[in-house]
This record gives C-alpha cells, sequence and structure tokens, in this order.
C-alpha cells in the first residue's frame, strides 16, 4: 500500500502499474544502481516481471540504466537508477495528455447534435447518422430523439478548467 509521505517517485510508479511498480520504485530508491536481479531478490517480484517493469519505467525517462560489466560472471548487465528531478516533468506531460484529451471530448460534444432512442442499451447517433437511418434506431428500432448534452459539455468544460489551473 501506498504511504502519504512516499516519495514523487514512488507515487508515480504507483499510478502507472500498480503494487509491483511500487515494490521496484521503493527498492530503487533504497539501493541505486541495483541490477535487475539484485531488485528481484529484493522485491520479491520474479525477474521478468522486474525487466518489464524497468523497461517501462526507463521508456518513461522515469530512470536510468548504466551498463557495466559483471565481475564475477563475467558479461554486461544494467544498473539502474531513479530520476528523481523526471518526475514532476513526467506528471506535467500527463496532465497535459489529459487535457487535450478532455478537449478532444468536448470538441465532440460541441461539433453535433446527437440523438437517442432512450434505451440504455443503445449508443446515441449524431445528427448525419441519425438522417442516414430516417431517425429510427439501428438497434432497437425505436424512433430517435434530440438528446441534449449541455451536462455532459459542462462537465468537461470544468473538467477542462481545473487541470489548466493546476497546471499553472
Ligand atoms: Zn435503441
Amino acid at each position: 500500500m501506498i504511504e502519504k509521505y512516499e516519495d514523487p517517485f514512488v507515487k508515480i510508479a504507483n499510478m502507472i502499474g500498480g503494487d509491483e511498480y511500487l515494490k521496484v520504485a521503493r527498492s530503487l530508491l533504497k539501493a541505486q544502481d541495483a541490477t535487475d536481479e539484485e531488485i528481484a531478490s529484493s522485491t520479491g517480484l520474479r525477474i521478468n516481471m522486474v525487466r518489464k517493469i524497468l523497461y517501462d519505467l526507463f521508456g518513461k525517462a522515469l530512470i536510468t540504466g548504466i551498463r557495466v560489466k559483471d565481475e564475477r560472471k563475467g558479461w554486461f548487465v544494467y544498473r539502474w537508477r531513479s530520476r528523481k528531478d523526471e518526475v514532476e516533468n513526467f506528471i506535467e506531460k500527463e496532465k497535459k495528455k489529459i487535457s487535450d484529451r478532455l478537449q478532444q471530448r468536448l470538441d465532440y460534444e460541441n461539433s453535433s447534435q446527437f440523438y437517442h432512442c432512450g434505451n440504455d442499451d443503445c449508443l446515441r447517433v449524431t445528427f448525419e447518422d441519425g438522417l442516414e437511418q430516417f431517425f429510427k434506431c439501428s438497434s432497437c428500432g425505436q424512433v430517435l430523439n434530440l438528446k441534449k448534452n449541455e451536462k455532459s459539455k459542462k462537465a468537461f468544460s470544468k473538467k477542462i478548467d481545473e487541470m489548466k489551473k493546476d497546471m499553472r
């Protein structure tokens, strides 16, 4: 379980992938420059799982890996290190992604009027699609009526405003 006073690096890892990511992140903070095997034994996670998580965090620029020769085994291994300085950046990028997605949803809501048969199992359609099917629901055959979407528009706008305030 995540603790309140937990390092932001650990919190982000938990957000990305849950419990297993959290364990790997904590282990990375405890022992910088650990190998995947060391992390596996300190977390109790399977080595394949640890590698998958490390590559994912590496791909997100949240950790770096240094290739070093393991003198004992005679082959190269990676030593992994957290990039706590990248956490802020990562958070900002994710927030931007979410707010862009919300904006797209809002644009879509604004782009058309929507029609619906009133049946919860059926989807609403745009005006153009409604016209094409003579305003009859294609799944249940009921008449399609104009469905106001002011509420969802307002909800999207509100969320976007909140995110923008938060990003400043
Ligand atoms: Zn229907």
